[in-house]
């Protein structure tokens, strides 16, 4: 418990110093670095421990297909997304014609599964897309509801982290969109590491994004700011519970 206590101190102090760069994606400092993936340095040891107990009581090979993302590769993202370079998609996986859409409307579209730069859970570094590599190759997953889903190559291990969750065994793990809230889209496959990224949560407000979006032009911005509010309610802060 008295670790426990230190560790908080700890995050809560870096935090103080440079929370606004940290929680838009404009810091690495907290990371560590494989060639594979940057994530917050003390989630490292909570995630490994997650793989053996997945290889242990399931025989998955778990592993990471997204992990910290920057600023700047979330704004590339969402620039192309809104000029229409990349395909944004709909509920049922169909490519959406933005051509004839407001522009709340794109926004709103590329929010329910894309985040705005500077508010991707993504750029803190205790959020993860996972794979059962067992199953698939990583460059056949496609981070899709139905993978997940009963028949879905991705069952087996989606079906133990319910039960996990359910029994509070995932190791502080929990799915912030395992539910379809009317905001971000179910994402089964995105796991966050509570005890950091609620800190980090409770830490991120309106603000924030708000400077974030006012120090740097990115497509839309201004119709953004006109809805902020609204978006920052319905698509940040309307998240599922770590105990769900
Ligand atoms: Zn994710």
């Amino acid at each position: 418990m008295k670790v426990f206590h230190k560790q908080m101190k700890q995050i809560n102090q870096k935090l103080m110093k440079g929370n606004y760069e940290l929680l838009t994606g404009r810091c690495e400092l907290h990371l560590y670095k494989t060639n594979d993936f940057k994530l917050h340095k003390d989630i490292i040891s909570p995630f490994q421990a997650l793989q053996e107990l997945a290889k242990k009581e399931i025989n998955a090979d778990l592993q990471i297909i997204s992990s910290f993302r920057s600023y700047e590769r979330q704004k590339h993202i969402w620039n192309m997304k809104v000029s229409g370079k990349r395909e944004i998609f709909d509920d049922n996986e169909h490519p959406i014609d933005i051509t004839v859409l407001q522009p709340k409307e794109i926004i709103q579209k590329i929010m329910r599964f894309s985040a705005l730069p500077g508010a991707s859970r993504h750029h803190w570094g205790t959020d993860i897309d996972i794979y059962d590599a067992n199953e698939c190759k990583k460059s056949d997953v496609k981070l899709t509801h139905n993978e997940c889903i009963k028949g879905g190559v991705f069952e087996k291990l989606h079906c133990w982290i319910d039960e996990k969750i359910s029994l509070n065994q995932l190791g502080g793990f929990y799915r912030p969109y395992a539910q379809d809230l009317g905001g971000v889209a179910l994402e089964k496959w995105h796991i966050s590491y509570a005890p950091i990224s609620s800190l980090y949560f409770n830490q991120y407000d309106i603000n924030l994004l708000k400077k974030s979006l006012l120090v740097d032009e990115i497509l839309l911005r201004e119709s953004i700011l006109d809805n902020l509010e609204f978006l920052f309610k319905q698509y940040i802060q309307n998240i599922s519970q770590t105990t769900t």
